[in-house]
This record gives structure tokens, C-alpha cells and sequence, in this order.
């Protein structure tokens, strides 16, 4: 288990128990250790249709834990309120989901729901998701915000605007000037009095790979020459009173607390000067950008990890803004985060299955011992040293020899679908077999994926690894022992609302599993299998009804008459390959459309 550090990236909600299965602490470290649940159960039991309550579900599959996300949502306010009552900071902290995050529709219910008790709200970035938060969250606090940010056009101002007339807590944030004429002119027309809030285009700027948004050359927000103007129009429009929200975002997955001071430090000082300019300040919304420790190290230097914990974070952020504030003597503003991957991002996994293995290429260091003497005598002293050091500690760190093949795993998922960034950006994450963790696994692979585009393969992993420690594989799984599972952990952020329907594979199924009573027991909630291959048809414009119908003339014309009735000579072959009977032929048919 140390091979794939699942302690480093997985705690506190993931380990491995002594059957060698990855389990699940869905409280974190409230987790008691009867209350851990064992994946590979889980996966079992939903798609097995002949265990006991098994649903027969295909692979992949997307295992939710709300119970997770309970507890990332309750980590996150405890952070701010322990920073916030230990620094003396005089005013609450009030988070919102973005739900660009993860639009799903029972993840932002559960969010709106566990966060209702702390007035949790959510942020939207366009009509649809304005729409969906809005619904959502007739069920939260009546105080929750409801942040609109993104582009906006008249029809997205009208729906804010209505938002507020349904007695919803939703902020107009302005990302370009111009913005502010269609609210004057808008929330005049409706008589709707708006709360307006301003994207600041910061100086500071976060150099990693999420980081294009911020700086001065940013695509969103104002510049500070901006922010004045806008004060100007609402105070011409005696609607000063209306500002009352200074919003910013460095970036996402933030590297490091020292950034994160800088850019929150800098926006504090447009939300003293917009007291100072008579606005109505209540509020400052720091973004997103609250990171994800992807590959365990902890480090700054990569976009895979943070250098820095929850409580460090909310820390920084208190202190950051208290220090502007008590300095121009404003008063504390109340704190808002727009934390996405921070929150979803552990509470669901993607189990697939390895379907068959075959050797595909040399490992990336093999090379003859006399090439490699060759080389080592080319280099200068300490180039040699260097390089010796570096192969010694690559051999070591794959355990393997320098000629030992490297394997191709095929998975039964599309990449594109279901891990999109992974092939758009180069986002990695932890990947995992779920199971036979107690066992040295023998082999190393490459992960490739069932659909025909050469990209849908995964070579580069968590560690800077070209391939995964796997077990050996004996026909279509672990031999006598079945199926080979795989997980990729981490990924609840993004990934499913960025995944389509490429190779029209579709999307998982999902299911979602709440730790119950008694020794390491769990309920499935809710069992919703993937979309069937007409659903996927349909969304590319297909109709396979029709389809359908042309297969079945098809198989008429060519398979004509029902088996053995065709008048043959009865001494050979004629139809008899197990389909020639037309009416066997259309049902098998039908099936691949409602199923795969
Ligand atoms: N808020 C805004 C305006 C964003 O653009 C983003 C994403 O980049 C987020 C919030 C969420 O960021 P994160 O997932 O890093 O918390």
C-alpha cells in the first residue's frame, strides 16, 4: 500500500484494512473503525446482480460518499470559525459552492442541506446553474448567499433580480464595466432593489497552471480605474447603498499561504477604499483556489499539491484581512470563500475495471549495460554522480529490472469521459487497485482505455511515474479470483462536468453509500445506472428507434426465415451461427440499446 502513498493523499478518508481492500473513514478522522467501509464491497454488491441486493450495475462506476462530503463542508467551517475566534476576528465566515464544480444534482442538494446549519450558499456562472442554485436553495438558510458570477447578459441580470424577488440572498458580482448600466437599468425597470457585488482584477498573480485567470492581464474583473467608475454610476443612480461585495480569484489550487496573503491583502485594500468611498461593504468573497494535496508531497512546486492544511489556509485568510482592516480601521467584513475542489473533490470515485493486459513496450530505462557504461564515461564528473544517483533511485523506486517490460492495462472506461483533464491539461490523480494491497504487486503498467483514440491511454501517474505498480493478470482478471478493480481517487471536482459523451460511451453509473449501523455496514441510498447506448445516441442527434428499425429489416432481409425453415439441404451450415434465428437477432439487438 506505501507503493501508491494512499496515506499521504487518502487520509484521512481512505486506508487500506487488513484484507488488503481500500477502505473508506467517511467521517474522517471522526471515523470509529467499525465504521469503515470496504470499496471493494461496495463495488461488489452494486454490480454483482447475483449478491444479495446486488443491482448488476456496469463498470465504471462513481461511488459517492455524501457522508465525506458532510465532513469537508463541516472541516471547512471549523477552520474559519477556529481562525477566526482565535485571531479575534469580528465577524462570521459564510462559505458557497461553486457548482461549476460538480453540477450534479444531489451533491449541490446534500451541500445545501449539510450547510444550511451554517448558512452555506452557492455561486453560479451562468443561467442554467443560476437556475439550479436557485432551486436549490429554496430548501437552505434564508441568509445564504447566492453569488452570481460569470458573464451576464439582460436575461441573466433579470433572473438575479428575481432571485431576490423569491426572497434568495443572490449578489450581482460585475465582471465588466458595463455590466452595472444593465443592473441600474434592469433593477429600475423590475423595482427590485439589487445587492451588487465587483470582481477586482488583482495584481497579484499565481503563476501555476490554474493560475491564467489572475493577474493584471486576467481575461475577468475590474481594475481598480473600473471599480471607481462603477462607484460613480451608483452614486449618480442613488444606488451606492447597493455595493456591498468585493469579490476576487487568484486562481485555482492556490500553491502556497504566502500567495494567498499577498492576493487577499491586495483586495483588502480595495475593501477599505470602498468603505472609504461610502459603499455599503459587507461582505469579502477571497474565490476559490483552496488546493487539493493530489500526490501527497505537500509541496508548493507542483500543481498537484498544496503546501499548506485547512486550518493553515482559513489562518492566512483571517489574518490577512483583519490586518488591512484594523489598520484603516474599517470594520470586519463578513469572510465568504468560493471553495469547489476543496469540497467535492475527495466525496466520490471512479471504479473501473481492468479487462485484459498485454506487454507493449521496453521500460522507459532499459538500456544494455554496456550503453549505459558508454554514457556514464560521456558525462563530466558531476553530471555522472547526478545520473547515477537519479537511475540508481529510479531502478529502486519501480522495483523492477532495467529490461523489465512495461504492460498495457486495458480499462473499460473513456478516458475523455470520465477523466477529461487528465488528457485537456495533464491533471494527474491517485490511481489505485482497490484491492490485493497486502500483496507486492509484480508488474508495472500503462493504463489504456477501450475507446479507439490513441490519446485515451494514461502514462504518467502520481510521483512522476511512467507506469503503475499492478498486479499480474491471468486472462480477463486476477485468475481464479476475479475481476482486477481500479480506482481513481480525488476526482469529484471538475471532472464530471467536464466529461461528454466521447466514443459515446456514456457516462458511470453512480451510487451513493451512507455508513449505517452495526460493524462496518453501509446502505446504497441510491442506485442510478449509467445512460443505456440509445440515451448516449440521442444526445449526438441520433435516433435509435429508427436505427433500430433499420438493423431489424436488416437482419429480416438477410437473415430471412426463423432458423432451420429456411429449405436448405440440410447438410451444411446454412444459418445455423446461434443468430440466424431473425427474432434472437432484433432482441440481441434491442439490448445493446438499452444497455452497455
Ligand atoms: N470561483 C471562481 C470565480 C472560479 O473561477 C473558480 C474556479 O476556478 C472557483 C470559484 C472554484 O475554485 P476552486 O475549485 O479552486 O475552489
Amino acid at each position: 500500500a506505501s507503493l501508491y502513498k494512499i496515506d499521504s493523499w487518502g487520509a484521512p478518508y481512505f486506508a487500506v484494512n487488513p484484507s488488503g481492500n481500500v477502505s473508506v473513514r467517511p467521517y474522517g478522522h471522526a471515523t470509529l473503525a467499525h465504521q469503515e467501509i470496504d470499496l471493494l464491497k461496495i463495488v461488489k454488491k452494486v454490480s454483482d446482480p447475483k449478491s444479495v441486493g446486488g443491482l448488476g450495475l456496469q463498470l465504471p462506476l462513481i461511488v459517492r460518499l455524501p457522508d465525506v462530503l458532510r465532513d469537508r463542508l463541516e472541516s471547512l467551517q471549523s477552520a474559519f470559525e477556529f481562525a477566526i475566534q482565535t485571531q479575534g476576528y469580528e465577524a462570521r465566515y459564510q462559505g458557497v459552492f461553486p457548482v461549476k464544480c460538480n453540477q450534479d444534482r444531489f451533491v449541490v442538494e446534500d451541500i445545501v442541506k449539510f450547510g444550511s446549519q451554517f448558512r452555506f450558499g452557492l455561486e453560479a456562472g451562468s443561467k442554467p446553474e443560476l437556475l439550479l442554485a436557485m432551486s436549490c436553495l429554496c430548501k437552505g438558510s434564508p441568509e445564504a448567499l447566492l453569488v452570481c458570477n460569470g458573464f451576464k447578459d439582460a436575461e441573466y441580470i433579470t433572473l438575479s433580480l428575481l432571485a431576490r424577488k423569491l426572497d434568495l440572498n443572490a449578489v450581482i458580482v460585475l465582471e465588466q464595466e458595463e455590466e452595472v448600466d444593465l443592473v441600474i437599468e434592469i433593477s429600475k425597470k423590475l423595482n427590485v432593489r439589487p445587492v451588487i457585488g465587483a470582481r477586482a482584477k488583482l495584481r497579484t498573480k499565481h503563476s501555476g497552471h490554474f493560475g491564467s485567470t489572475s493577474g493584471e492581464k486576467g481575461k475577468f474583473g475590474l481594475t481598480t480605474t473600473q471599480i471607481l467608475r462603477v462607484v460613480k454610476k451608483l452614486e449618480v443612480a442613488e444606488m451606492l447603498d447597493c455595493f456591498q461585495l468585493l469579490h476576487f480569484h487568484i486562481g485555482s489550487q492556490i500553491p502556497s499561504t504566502a500567495l494567498l496573503t499577498d492576493g487577499v491583502g491586495e483586495a483588502a485594500q480595495i475593501y477599505c477604499e470602498l468603505v472609504r468611498l461610502g459603499a455599503n461593504m459587507q461582505v469579502i468573497d477571497i474565490g476559490g483556489g483552496l488546493g487539493i494535496d493530489y500526490d501527497g508531497s505537500k509541496s508548493a512546486d507542483s500543481d498537484l499539491s498544496v503546501a499548506y492544511t485547512l486550518e493553515e489556509y482559513a489562518s492566512a485568510v483571517v489574518q490577512a484581512i483583519r490586518y488591512v482592516c484594523d489598520r484603516k480601521n474599517v470594520k470586519h467584513p463578513v469572510l465568504c470563500s468560493e471553495s469547489g475542489r476543496a469540497i467535492v473533490s475527495h466525496h466520490s470515485i471512479l471504479i473501473f475495471e481492468a479487462v485484459s493486459a498485454s506487454v507493449s513496450r521496453a521500460a522507459p530505462v532499459a538500456m544494455s549495460p554496456l550503453g549505459l557504461q558508454y554514457l556514464v564515461e560521456g558525462l563530466t564528473e558531476d553530471a555522472r554522480s547526478d545520473y547515477t544517483k537519479m537511475t540508481t533511485a529510479a531502478l529502486r523506486a519501480m522495483e523492477i529490472g532495467a529490461s523489465d517490460p512495461v504492460r498495457t492495462y486495458h480499462v473499460n472506461l473513456s478516458i475523455f469521459t470520465s477523466i477529461p483533464d487528465y488528457w485537456a491539461i495533464g491533471q494527474l490523480f491517485p490511481i489505485v487497485p482497490i484491492h490485493h494491497l497486502d500483496e507486492r504487486p509484480g508488474v508495472r503498467g500503462v493504463l489504456s482505455d477501450l475507446t479507439c483514440d490513441s490519446d485515451g491511454k494514461i502514462d504518467k501517474f502520481i510521483g512522476g511515474g511512467t507506469s503503475l505498480p499492478l498486479h499480474e493478470m491471468v486472462g480477463g482478471g486476477c485468475g481464479e479470483r476475479g475481476p482486477y478493480y481500479l480506482g481513481m481517487f480525488l476526482g469529484g471536482a471538475y471532472e464530471e462536468a467536464l466529461g461528454g459523451v466521447h466514443n459515446l460511451f456514456g457516462g458511470p453509473s453512480v451510487v451513493r453509500v451512507l455508513q449505517s449501523d452495526g460493524p462496518h455496514s453501509f446502505a446504497v441510498t441510491r442506485a442510478m445506472p449509467g445512460p443505456s447506448c440509445g440515451d448516449v445516441l440521442r444526445v449526438m442527434q441520433h435516433e435509435p428507434e429508427l436505427m433500430f428499425e433499420t438493423l431489424k429489416h436488416r437482419a429480416e432481409e438477410y437473415c430471412g426465415q426463423e432458423h432451420g425453415s429456411n429449405g436448405g439441404d440440410g447438410d451444411t451450415d446454412d444459418y445455423d451461427h446461434g443468430m440466424a434465428n431473425n427474432s434472437a437477432l432484433a432482441s440481441s439487438l434491442a439490448q445493446y440499446f438499452h444497455s452497455m
